[in-house]
C-alpha cells in the first residue's frame, strides 16, 4: 500500500515552501551566518513577555471567546483606526487569530469557491500561492520587475482580470522585495476593484516598518468604497517581534467577519489567551520600543543596500519591512546556484529569489534583521564569494 496516494489530491498538488527546502541545506552545518528567516532578530520587549508571564501567574489558562479577547478587539480597534484610519467594531469586524497565517487561510477559505480566481503580485510571500490552492482557488500571479521597483500596477492587474477573479491580494511592504505602494497607484488598484466588483485581501503585516521620512504608509482599506470589500490582515509577529506568541487578527465587514470566525471555531477555536495578553500590552505599551527596532533596521537598510551595490550586485533601496533583494545575475549564477555555492564556500545563507515565484528568479532574498556584525560578516562572504567566480 502506498501511503503516498492516500494523501488528497489538493495537499499533494502543493509543493513544499522554497524556503524550507532550503534550510534543510542550512540545518546540520555549523556557524552558519544566515540572512534567511523572515524573523527579527530581537526578543520580545520584556514588558510584553512580562505580560504573558503574569498572566499566567494569574492562572488564565483558559479558552478565551472565539473572536478573541473582547478587551484586546478594542485596543486592536483604536490601534487600526489610528494607523490606518479605518473604523472596525470590535463586537463584530474583528477576529483574533492565530498569526497572519490563519488570517490569510481563513480569508481565502471564506471567500473562494471552486474555481474562483484570486490575483496577487509576485514575488510573494511563499503562502499565498498554496493557500488559495489549498482553498480550490486558483492562484493568478501578476508578475512585477525590479525595473518598477517591484511595485505591480493597476494596468497590470486588469490584464489578468477574468469573469472567474473574485479577489485581490495585496501585501505591502512586501515580503520579499519590501517594496511599498504610492497612493497614486493604489488609488487606481482601488478603482479597479470596485469596477469589477473584486474583493481584497490586503496584508498589512509589515506596515510600522517603513523608513523613508516623507512616506506614510497607506491601506487600500481606507480608500473611498474599499472598506466594504476589504480584509485587513494584521499581526504581532513582525513590528512588535513576536513571532512566536503566533497572534494575528483581521478586520472586515460583519459577514465576512462570521465566515471566517465560523472555519476558526471549527479549527482553531480561539487564539491562545496568554498570547493575546501580551498583544494587548504591545498595543498599549510598545510604541517605543517598535520605533527603536524601527530605527536599526533601517541603519542596517542602508548599510546592506549600499554594499550590494558597491560590489555589483545591483540592489534598489526598499522602502519597508526587513528584506533586500539583491540582483544576482551578473555573477551569471541562477539564484539556487547562488545561494548553494554562498552556503557551501562561505558559510553564509540566504533564500534563492525563485523560492517567492518564478519571476523572483535572478534575485537573492536578504533578511538584514540580525545584527550588524553578523550583516558585516555576511557581506564579506558575497565579496569572497564574487571574487572566486572571477578567479
Ligand atoms: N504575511 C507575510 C507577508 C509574511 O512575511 C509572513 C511571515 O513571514 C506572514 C504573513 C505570517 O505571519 P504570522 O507570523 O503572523 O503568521
Amino acid at each position: 500500500m502506498s501511503l503516498e496516494d492516500k494523501i488528497s489530491k489538493q495537499v499533494r498538488s502543493i509543493p513544499r515552501s522554497g524556503i524550507r527546502d532550503f534550510f534543510e541545506l542550512v540545518l546540520g552545518r555549523n556557524d552558519v551566518i544566515s540572512l534567511g528567516v523572515g524573523e527579527p532578530d530581537f526578543s520580545t520587549p520584556w514588558h510584553i513577555r512580562e505580560a504573558a508571564i503574569y498572566s499566567l501567574e494569574r492562572g488564565e489558562t483558559s479558552y478565551t471567546s472565539n473572536l478573541g479577547l473582547e478587551k484586546l478587539r478594542r485596543s486592536i480597534a483604536g490601534y487600526v483606526a489610528s494607523h490606518f484610519s479605518v473604523n472596525y467594531d470590535p463586537g463584530s469586524e474583528i477576529l483574533v487569530t492565530v498569526g497572519v497565517s490563519e488570517a490569510l487561510d481563513l480569508a481565502c477559505r471564506a471567500l473562494l469557491n471552486p474555481g474562483d480566481e484570486l490575483i496577487y503580485h509576485e514575488p510573494c510571500y511563499v503562502s499565498y500561492d498554496p493557500s488559495v490552492a489549498l482553498a480550490y482557488g486558483v492562484p493568478v500571479p501578476v508578475p512585477s520587475s525590479a525595473a518598477e521597483g517591484f511595485v505591480v500596477s493597476a494596468e497590470e492587474i486588469e490584464k489578468k482580470i477574468t469573469s472567474r477573479t473574485r479577489v485581490l491580494m495585496l501585501n505591502f511592504p512586501t515580503n520579499p522585495t519590501g517594496s511599498v505602494m504610492d497612493v497614486p497607484e493604489l488609488e487606481k488598484i482601488a478603482e479597479l476593484c470596485i469596477s469589477n466588483d473584486i474583493l481584497v485581501i490586503t496584508d498589512e503585516i509589515y506596515s510600522e516598518l517603513v523608513y523613508e521620512e516623507d512616506y506614510r504608509h497607506v491601506s487600500i482599506a481606507s480608500l473611498p468604497g474599499m472598506r466594504e470589500r476589504t480584509i485587513l490582515l494584521h499581526g504581532f509577529s513582525k513590528a512588535f517581534a513576536m513571532t512566536g506568541f503566533r497572534l494575528g487578527y483581521s478586520c472586515a465587514p460583519p459577514e465576512i467577519t462570521e465566515a471566517m470566525m465560523k472555519i476558526h471555531q471549527y479549527s482553531m477555536l480561539c487564539a491562545p489567551i496568554t498570547s493575546q495578553v501580551a498583544a494587548l500590552e504591545a498595543l498599549e505599551n510598545g510604541a517605543a520600543a517598535v520605533e527603536s527596532m524601527r530605527r536599526d533596521y533601517r541603519r542596517r537598510r542602508d548599510y546592506i543596500v549600499g554594499e550590494f551595490n558597491d560590489m555589483g550586485l545591483p540592489c534598489h533601496l526598499p522602502g519597508g519591512a526587513f528584506y533586500v533583494f539583491p540582483d544576482i545575475r551578473p555573477s551569471g549564477l541562477t539564484s539556487r546556484e547562488f545561494a548553494t555555492g554562498l552556503l557551501d564556500s562561505q558559510n553564509v545563507a540566504a533564500v534563492p529569489g525563485d523560492a517567492f515565484g518564478v519571476s523572483g528568479e535572478g534575485f537573492l532574498r536578504c533578511c538584514y534583521a540580525t545584527d550588524m556584525e553578523r550583516i558585516k560578516r555576511a557581506l564579506e562572504g558575497f565579496r569572497q564569494f564574487l571574487a572566486s567566480l572571477k578567479g
